[in-house]
């Protein structure tokens, strides 16, 4: 390493990759005068999911390490799919994530005049002409990747016609499709997208949610683009793979019209998560077809989404690092992004007692109507997160799971009729006897504690058991919602067009249990808020609560890895 790279690096928090190497090389050779500027361009067509994630935290990341800047910028050339909601949404999730744009946030339809402007500058150099082909004749024309195209007829219209009818279609006189406005470059050229691509087309009738009905002619994303990165002194376009075909035509539009800067767009791949999609497209349909509550469904790989769900912002910065920016395709399994929020929400979420099956215990010799205040730490490791009161009373609920008549095997250390086990944090009960319904089915127990036991194992006692449990006195009444994959396939997103992507979804995604009862702690928690639910995972209060006001817990992520599980049934069944 030089000592201009050590001596850069010493600010950078995140670790070197081919792009920041890129960068490095810029700025000793003092190009753009050693200035970064990027930009996070989203159309506002869709809510943003996690690929869009590992974007913001690129290209924000790389100008907070670099001390440049970057720009949020809505590429809003398609105002038919486009709307105010997604704009306010794409802003809340760029913030949520903890990135600031300051004053920079710009949309392509600011430049829609200069775009015109630019347009018009190209006819005159002779780059542009007005094309009069049907939608289908241009696209027999375009060829095909291994014949050429053939030069439309309306390709050597002189200057002067072309200025004229691109100012009349502007102007609203043809109707959508009867006209478009291309560039003249190749038609023969091996990269179809040099051959004589549009870059504008009419669209009438639509009111766009930025320029409202000022325009009628509506320039392409491509052309707009690089144009706009161009007007915002963009120095390094970061963008994904598939536009590595497109670097060309850029390049020939800022070549043509001798811009005065021209950005260098560098690739990376696409972020794609197994047992999820990222296609906009397909999460649109999810929602638009009513297969998930919305966008932000906890289920929904969406940065709203997972907000939704209880992911920490810091864990999915911490993902993005940590998967790392190349060039090669991967598809990354969601335990790695599992991980990351249990590792952030592991060290600072305060640990609660939560009975998601309850089962009610009656502690007969616990004196009627007594009830004892135990303080307990919030977190077993870090005082710092201080402690809270729990109600113990005659009456408890433990988990269904824990009780068992007859211990299934050796390493069922929970209750069993006769047994033992400690109410963690409480006492030490035994099981004296099992009451059942008409049916069989057991619907309360009876237990004996022991006053010795508090905090202690009196000696000779063999209880290897702890169990959670909640007060059904003081225990307040919660839904829960226990989350999986959206999908049962690894990569749903590989499914072809006209293929259903949905036959994929797992039925399974969600289990609501309505029963549950929470310690009453849990009746201060907060939206945005994380906790234990001890021994069942990490959880979030959901914004809203159920008809009769209850409120209802998000399961964020469960406690260990399931997902290596799941690879290896998968593995297994071929
Ligand atoms: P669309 O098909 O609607 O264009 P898109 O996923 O490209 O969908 P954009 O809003 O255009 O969505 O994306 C904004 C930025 O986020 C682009 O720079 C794009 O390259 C980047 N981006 C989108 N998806 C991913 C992904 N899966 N991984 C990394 N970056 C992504
Ligand atoms: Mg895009």
């Amino acid at each position: 390493m030089s000592d201009k790279e050590t001596a850069m690096s010493d600010d950078h928090t995140a670790p070197s990759n081919f792009i920041r190497q890129i960068i490095d090389e810029d700025i000793a050779a003092n190009k753009n005068d050693g200035r970064v500027v990027t930009r996070f361009p989203p159309e506002p067509n869709g809510y943003l999911h996690i690929g869009h994630a590992k974007s913001i935290w690129l290209n924000f990341g790389i100008a907070e390490d670099y001390h440049g800047t970057c720009h949020l910028r809505f590429d809003d050339t398609n105002p038919h799919k486009e709307n105010v909601e997604f704009v306010e949404a794409i802003q809340n999730d760029v913030r949520w994530l903890g990135y600031d744009w300051g004053e920079h946030r710009y949309f392509a339809s600011d430049y829609f005049e200069q775009l015109y402007d630019f347009a018009v500058q190209l006819i005159k150099l002779g780059k542009a002409y007005v094309c009069e082909l049907s939608a289908e004749a241009m696209r027999e024309y375009r060829g095909t990747l291994t014949e050429p195209g053939k030069n439309s007829p309306y390709r050597e219209r002189p200057v002067e016609e072309n200025l004229d009818l691109f100012a009349r279609m502007r102007a609203g006189e043809f109707a959508d499709g009867e006209k478009v406005l291309r560039a003249k470059i190749d038609m023969a050229s091996p990269n179809i997208n040099l051959r004589d691509p549009t870059i504008y087309r009419i669209r009438h009738g639509v009111v766009h949610h930025q320029t409202g009905a000022e325009w009628c002619i509506y320039p392409m994303y491509d052309y707009t683009h690089c144009l706009s990165d161009m007007l915002e002194g963009i120095t390094h376009s970061l963008c994904t793979l598939e536009f590595a075909d497109h670097r060309p035509l850029y390049d020939w539009f800022l070549d043509t019209l001798e811009t005065p800067c021209h950005p260098q767009q560098i690739e990376f791949s696409r972020l794609s998560l197994q047992y999820t999609i990222t296609s906009k497209r397909k999460l649109t349909a999810l929602v638009e077809d009513g297969h998930v509550e919305g966008w932000d469904d906890p289920r929904m790989p969406t940065i709203a989404g997972m907000r939704r769900r209880g992911y920490p912002p810091a864990a999915i910065r911490d993902f993005c690092q940590r998967i790392g920016v190349t060039k090669s395709d991967n598809s990354v399994e969601m335990g790695v992004l599992e991980n990351c929020v249990r590792e952030e929400l592991n060290a600072r979420a305060p640990r609660r007692m939560a009975v998601l099956n309850p089962l009610k215990v009656v502690i007969s010799n616990y004196p009627e109507g007594q009830v004892e205040s135990l303080t307990v730490a919030n977190h077993p490791q870090d005082e710092s997160l201080g402690s809270r009161e729990i109600p113990m009373s005659r009456e408890v609920y433990i988990d269904r799971a824990d009780f068992m008549e007859v211990a299934p095997n050796k390493k069922f250390k929970r209750l069993v009729a006769g047994g033992e086990v400690r109410l963690r944090n409480s006492y030490v009960i035994r099981c004296d006897e099992v009451i059942k319904d008409g049916q069989g089915e057991i619907v309360e127990l009876r237990c004996s504690y022991d006053p010795a036991t508090l905090g202690a194992n009196p000696e000779g006692r063999k209880v290897k058991g702890v169990i959670h449990w909640v007060s059904a006195a003081r225990g307040i009444h919660a839904e829960v919602r226990l989350y999986d994959r959206l999908f049962n396939h690894p990569t749903p997103d590989a499914a072809k067009d006209g293929e259903d992507f949905t036959a994929h979804l797992n039925p399974e995604s969600l289990l609501t249990l309505t029963q549950c009862v929470l310690e009453p702690a849990l009746a201060e928690a907060q939206v945005g808020e994380h906790y234990q639910f001890e021994r069942e995972g990490y959880f979030c209060k959901d914004p809203a609560t159920t008809a009769s006001g209850a409120p209802i817990f998000n399961r964020t992520v469960t406690l260990r890895d399931s997902w290596a599980k799941i690879e290896q049934q998968a593995a297994r069944s071929g």
